[in-house]
């Protein structure tokens, strides 16, 4: 974990964003640990794995038949990168990722993410659980009015129709459950920088993030 950088903090709060900017700046690989979530949650739904089957889950989660090439995600050869988009199969990752047995098996594929020249790593337990001993790791928040705007911006410019209300209340169902399930919840590592970055432009936080990374 030499070159990991980890960057944690609830949904819409511009993660991915700060991700792709700094994997640009460093070029180190990307880990986009929500993606592999939302792939099993896409795997279970398609294959017909019920929520409450955990060997089944588990397995699935062991075998994830999912590859990342460039910015595609491919199940089994399929292209599911619109389609893990979606708010369904959000609802479904959220479910999943409470169980601590499909966290467990999910790690190492995580961990082998870690290659040189180094990571950029994007979730929710990045620094705590799955690369503990980092070197920099980043904490972001944001009001929830402010990260549902930001959620509706990002649905919108992928054409997607959304109600406002209804993307404030399933993405505090989802922070609600990432906070207070029992296994990895969702708190900043003892040694992450915190930014809140309710009133700070995109530009604002890299800025921040870059300052942290090269001092
Ligand atoms: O970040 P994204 O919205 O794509 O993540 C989808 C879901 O996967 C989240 O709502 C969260 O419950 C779960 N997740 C997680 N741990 C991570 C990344 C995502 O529990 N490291």
């Amino acid at each position: 974990t030499n070159s990991v950088v980890t960057i944690d903090g609830p949904s819409g709060v511009g993660k991915g964003t700060l991700a792709q900017f700094l994997c640009c700046k460093t070029g180190f690989h990307l880990l986009d640990s929500g993606a592999i979530y939302r792939s099993l949650a896409y795997g279970a739904l398609e294959e017909g794995i019920a929520f409450d089957n955990l060997p089944g889950l588990v397995d699935l989660a062991e075998n994830l038949p999912v590859k990342f090439i460039e910015n595609s995600i491919l199940y089994r050869e399929k292209d599911i990168t619109s389609k893990v988009r979606t708010e369904e199969v959000a609802a479904v990752a959220s479910k999943v990722a409470a169980i601590p047995e499909v966290r467990a098996a999910l790690l190492k594929r995580q961990k082998d993410f870690a290659q040189p020249p180094g990571l950029i790593a994007d979730g929710r337990d990045m620094g705590t659980v799955v690369f503990p001993h980092a070197p920099v790791k980043l904490f972001l928040t944001a009001s929830a009015e402010e990260r549902a705007k930001r959620r509706v911006k990002q649905l919108k410019n992928q054409g997607v129709d959304v109600n406002i209300r209804q993307i404030t209340q399933d993405i505090m169902e989802r922070d609600e459950r990432d906070r207070t399930r029992k296994s990895s919840p969702l708190v900043p590592a003892e040694d992450a920088l915190e930014i809140d970055t309710t009133d700070l432009s995109i530009e604002d936080v890299c800025q921040m993030a870059l300052n942290k990374l090269y001092d």
